[in-house]
Formats: C-alpha cells, structure tokens, sequence
C-alpha cells in the first residue's frame, strides 16, 4: 500500500503497517529487543545526532512499536503517534508535556477516573491547576477561562454519563486563547470519529479497549496533529519511560485488523439490546447514542460516524437493584474495561469511579444507581436473555 489514503478505513487496518522486511513477512515481526547494534562509531553518532533514521535502544524506538504507531497515526490523520505502556500513561505524558507549573487547563466533569485523579492530587502539587466542568455545554467551558489556560482536554461520548462535547467548537475557543484541543477518544475509536478532522491538536486512547479489543494487553497511544507538537510528546515519552513492549505492540497490531467488523456487530448488537431495556419496566433511565431518545443526537450524527456501543442505564431500586442485576447475569462479565469483543457490565459509583468524591460523581452526573454495559459480538439473543433474567430477578 503505497498511499494508505488512496484506500478505506477497513483496507488500511489489514494492510498498512509501513513495515518492509528483506523476508517480505505478511505481518509485522516482534523485534524483541533491548538495544540495536550500529555498524560504526560514526553511524552510531550520526543515530543519536538524528541525522540518520536507525534504531538505537528500544524505549526510544522499535520496529514493531513503530509499525503500530505509524498505522494508529494514519487512522487517526495525525501526524505521528507515540505508543507508551498503558491509557493512563498516556494521560500523564500528554498532561507533561503540555503543561507547566503555574497553567491552568479546563477538563470534562465525566472523564476516566483516574484522568481526574492524576491531575487533582498530583499535577496540582506541581502548580498545574485545573477546572471541572459539563463540557457538553459549550458556555460552561467559556465561563472557565483564565489568562493561563493551556489545554482544553475533553472525553466524548464522556464515561459514563454518555455526554457528548461538541469537538469542533471546543477546537474554536481553545485555538482564539492559543490552548490546545487534548480529546480522549477511546470510546469511539479511530472508526467511528477523527477529532483530528474537527480541529484536535492531540488525540489520545487507551488501547487496552477498542483498538486492541481482545483484553489481553494494557497500552496507550497518543497522536500528534503535527511535528510540533508529536515532537513534544515522543521527547516526554523516551524520558519519562513508559514506552510500549514490542510484544505488547504485536498483538495490538493483530488486534487492531478487525477494529471495523468488530465495532459494526457490536454496534448492532448495542442498539438492539438499548432498545430492549429502553422498554423494559425495571428500567428508570438510559442513555446510548443510537436512540431516538436520547438528547444530544443531532451532535451524535454530526461528529460521530455511529453511535458505539456503550450503554448507560439506571434501574429502579438504585444501587440494591443494580447490584442484584449485576450478580445475577450468567455470560456478561462483571468487570471494568470496555471495547472488547466480550460484553461486560460494571458499576462505576463503586468501581471505576470510586476514587472520585461522591460530590465530584454527583456533580459529574454519575449516580450510585447506574450500570455501565460495554457490548461485545456474542449473539445478541444471548445477551438480551441473560439481561432478562437478571432484571426479573430483581
Ligand atoms: C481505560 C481508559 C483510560 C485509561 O487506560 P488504561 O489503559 O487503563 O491505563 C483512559 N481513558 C478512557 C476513556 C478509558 O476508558
């Protein structure tokens, strides 16, 4: 594939890695190596002066990690992408790289956990400071801006409330106060939207959900929109040393060929069971995309290429009744994570989102009574039927 542009997302996701060997191998080596060996002093200076492309000690650059790396960044149409050790890390270096004591960046209320976390209990001990707000409402992010706001960084469809933030205005304040755009797009995935397309200066994910979908390895990537600022973001990464493994990179790469297919049957699969518990009367609330009823779809249509496949619902009975649901399904998994190819269903009030403060959820608009579903692929029939059985149970 000489320019992966010329061809579709599917077409790109099987066949281009850029990786060229003297053995013409299908798929992309594990170059499972520590350190590179130059042929000279002077080749070897010329590595490290970068005057010359060669590899040189792998937390700096692999093969196998640069395949990864250059396919994610042509799915995403940045510039180039930085694979590191896990989502979070992710996080933290990009929060590093683009922020200084004394900055101020405004952030979704409903991020990850943990995104929050690091930045109001560790960040804030080196003078970053930070805003928590509904970005979904586009006002509540102008009324937030200081003279030292740096990074806009924002998370839609947000986790779990669903709320989605309209990138491309988001994109709009952040460039007129020279900030920069951070959106996490985990959720989505380079399928179903291109926040790059819609004005983002830095794409991030954790690759532990969709992107490698199997739940067999933790990774992140981040994406730069150009040199500039990859640049930044790489330098962050080889010095705080939290690059990928070129195995882990190995199997997000075979993860990674059936995003496409994977994300149509789980979406189909999502709307179906949405429309289920949309009707069914031991449920208070839901929100999913896909639905007529939910509020924000016109922003959906508009910046999103489908409406995923995660749902959020309330039962009625609160928490009780969400953990009698809960220990009652037979073939979901209760767990956290999300984006695999296995349906899994969890409580973010006293799981994922423990950490916050109760106050903190509340205003982020996650309730003790919510359940967080991530549908995968199985038959659908089956997942219906095990929901079923566990709502009568309550
Ligand atoms: C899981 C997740 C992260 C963190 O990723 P890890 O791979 O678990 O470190 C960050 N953002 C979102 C939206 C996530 O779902």
């Amino acid at each position: 594939m000489k320019n992966p542009k010329d061809y579709g997302f599917n077409s790109q996701l099987i066949h281009y890695s850029g990786h060229h060997d003297q053995y013409g191998s299908a798929t992309v080596p594990i170059y499972q190596t520590s350190t590179f060996s130059f042929e000279s002093a002077e080749d070897g200076a010329e590595c490290f002066a970068g005057t010359k492309d060669g590899y040189i000690y792998t937390r700096i650059g692999n093969p196998t990690i640069k395949a990864l790396e250059r396919q994610i960044a042509v799915l995403e149409h940045g510039y180039d992408a930085v694979a590191v050790s896990s989502g979070m890390a992710a996080v933290s270096t990009v929060y590093m790289a683009l922020l200084n004591a004394g900055d101020h960046m405004i952030s979704s209320a409903a991020v990850y956990g943990p995104s929050r976390v690091v930045m109001e209990q560790h960040f804030s001990r080196f003078g970053v400071q930070s805003s928590y707000v509904n970005t979904a409402d586009i006002e509540n992010i102008k009324k937030e801006i200081r003279p030292n706001t740096k990074v806009i960084y924002i998370e839609t469809p947000a986790n779990p409330t669903m709320d989605i933030t309209d990138i491309k205005a988001c994109a709009e304040i952040a460039h007129s106060i020279g900030a920069v755009l951070v959106v996490d797009n985990t959720f989505c995935s380079p399928y179903l939207q291109s926040p790059i397309d819609l004005g983002a200066d830095v794409v991030l994910h954790s690759i532990t959900k969709f992107i490698n979908g199997h739940a067999d390895i933790v990774g992140g990537v981040i994406i730069g929109k150009d040199k500039q600022i990859y640049d930044k973001l790489r330098t962050m990464m080889v010095n705080m040393g939290c690059n990928m493994d070129p195995h882990q990179a190995y199997l997000v790469i075979r993860g990674l060929k059936t995003l496409g297919i994977r994300i149509d049957r789980a979406q189909e699969n999502a709307m179906k069971v949405a429309e289920f518990l949309e009707n069914h009367p031991k449920i208070e609330w839901i929100k999913y995309p896909g639905l007529k009823s939910f509020a924000q779809k016109d922003l959906v249509r508009k910046q999103m290429r489908g409406p995923g496949t995660m749902i959020s619902f309330g039962v009625k009975g609160g928490l009780d009744a969400g953990r009698t649901l809960m220990n009652n399904v037979e073939m979901l998994i209760l767990a956290v994570s999300l984006g695999g190819i296995e349906s899994l269903i969890q409580h973010p009030a006293s799981m994922t989102h423990s950490k916050m403060s109760k106050d903190s959820r509340e205003k982020a608009g996650i309730g003790e009574g919510l359940v967080r579903l991530s549908i995968g692929i199985e038959n659908v029939d089956d997942i219906i039927r095990d929901l079923s059985r566990a709502l009568d149970k309550i």
